[in-house]
């Protein structure tokens, strides 16, 4: 039998989103969710789950019944000869990565983070970088689902398909996702190599940029020119760094913050902030190499709101330099550095924003420095404007202000997400007041 709490209070890991579930529970076993979902029905309550609470949003607050599914969290299978492995849905990141270096295998591409479950993270739609790499619900062969009548759904390209392609990017409304199988790839090391430039030179030269990397990013630090451009690459070498610890974390980090405070009551500092930082720790070339899973993901500092759209990729330089001339004639609005730029091949998952379309992502961010809000309201509806009209989809994982209306006009498919979401959960057990904004 499994026993819930009452009085739980859920943060988001930026804590700009929170909730008090009525209920909480940490099921250890199919049945166990199957329990919990047997009790809704009969209590009529609404369930979210919830992985790691990374979302800057409140895409996991509810206030019906909450599931965290810290405990199913094993590695199931692994198949050397395909080079697959299943894994409990409610294993994080951190905890795959060891085991599959065990197994002299990898993921072909992660997220910023790895405090992030496996099911979160497809869920989302979770993207890194790369324009021959899909967002990483691409790497899923199969997964199996509960559905809100307690029913299991073993879902792959040849079972279910329909079914699978939608729960690849699921937003939590379809089901619980009680595994998944990921292809992985042999395990292997990256070379990063970072070095300044400008915006005028990277985005004259994007495609002789994204032909030379495999993973391609960069970053641009609004009110300057600046870029840092940042290649990772496979390497033999063995890891080593040129990174300074000293340098990268006691300013990149605490007088990053502590200047950020200051310039909440002096608004005019961000310009200097973001230049003067670039100075200091983007200004010269850095190279790191380790395992891939080192090098992906990298510090996010402090707790911060954030953005992140994605456009077509032939609108990148367009859209950016909108960007950049909106913030120009708006002397007022203020933003933090970076804006981080990355790169998807398209997919055919109906609600990836990557959606039969190679995509740029624009990643804004406002960092709330010691907790404290910093105006970014005009800022967040600008970019809005300038990404709606580039065609963008926002990430599901970041808050943005879009509603059904605007999600018909993006996705072609969204209609046919919705005849399977409405078949797999007929009275809504799944939704919460983000998906209802979504779906009604
Ligand atoms: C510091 C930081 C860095 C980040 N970097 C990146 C990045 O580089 N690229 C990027 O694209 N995103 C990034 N994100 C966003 C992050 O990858 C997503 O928010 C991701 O969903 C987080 O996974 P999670 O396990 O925390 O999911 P949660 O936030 O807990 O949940 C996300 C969604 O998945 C659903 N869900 C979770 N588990 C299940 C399950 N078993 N069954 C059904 N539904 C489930 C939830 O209901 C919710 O709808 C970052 C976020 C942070 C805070």
């Amino acid at each position: 039998m499994v026993h819930g709490h009452k009085g739980f209070q859920f943060q988001n890991w930026a804590r700009t989103y929170g909730c008090c579930p009525e209920m909480y529970y940490q099921p250890a076993s199919v049945e166990e969710v199957r329990e919990v979902l047997a009790l809704a029905r009969q209590q009529k309550k609404r369930v979210k789950v919830v992985g790691g609470g990374h979302s800057p949003s409140d895409i996991a607050c509810t206030e019906g019944f909450m599931i965290h599914m810290g405990k199913m969290n094993r590695v199931l299978q692994v198949d050397k000869e395909k080079k697959q492995v299943t894994v409990e849905a409610g294993i994080l990141l951190t905890e795959l990565h060891p085991q599959l270096d065990k197994h002299g295998l990898a993921l072909s591409n992660l997220g910023a983070v790895s405090d992030v479950t496996v099911a979160g993270v497809i869920g989302s739609g979770t993207h890194n970088t790369g324009i021959k790499h899909g967002i990483l619900a691409t790497q899923v062969v199969a997964l199996t689902l509960m559905t809100a009548d307690g029913a299991i759904l073993e879902c792959s390209e040849s079972s279910h398909p329909e079914v699978f392609q939608a729960a690849q990017v699921h937003l939590g409304c379809l089901g619980v996702v009680l595994t998944v199988t990921l292809q992985c790839v042999p395990q292997f090391h990256l070379q990063e190599t970072s070095f300044p430039s400008t915006l005028k030179e990277v985005l004259d030269n994007l495609d002789s940029h994204l032909k030379k990397s495999e993973y391609f990013r960069f970053l641009w630090f609004p009110h300057s020119e600046n870029v840092s451009i940042i290649y990772q690459d496979h390497t033999n070498k063995p890891p080593s760094s040129s990174a300074n610890w000293f340098w990268d974390y006691a300013f990149g980090f605490y007088l990053l913050e502590f200047l950020l405070w200051a310039s909440t009551f002096l608004p005019c500092l961000v310009g200097w902030i973001n230049r003067f930082f670039f100075w200091l720790l983007f200004n010269r070339k850095k190279e790191n190499s380790d395992v891939s899973h080192k090098i992906f993901t990298y510090e996010c500092r402090f707790k911060q709101h954030v953005q992140d759209w994605a456009i077509p990729r032939e609108k990148t330089k367009e859209a950016l330099l909108e960007l950049k001339s909106m913030l120009e004639a708006h002397p007022k609005l203020v933003a933090h550095y970076p804006v981080e730029v990355r790169f998807t091949r398209g997919d055919n998952i109906p609600l990836s924003p990557c959606f039969q379309r190679d995509s740029c992502y624009m990643n804004i961010i406002m960092y709330r420095p010691y907790g404290k809000d910093v105006p970014r309201l005009d800022y967040w509806l600008a970019y809005e404007t300038i990404m709606k009209k580039f065609e963008g989809r926002p990430h599901w994982a970041k808050a943005h202000n879009c509603t059904r209306k605007d999600f018909e006009k993006m996705y072609p498919a969204f209609p046919k997400f919705c005849a399977i979401r409405e078949k797999l959960d007929p009275t809504g057990m799944f939704l919460n007041s983000y998906l209802e904004k979504v779906f009604y």
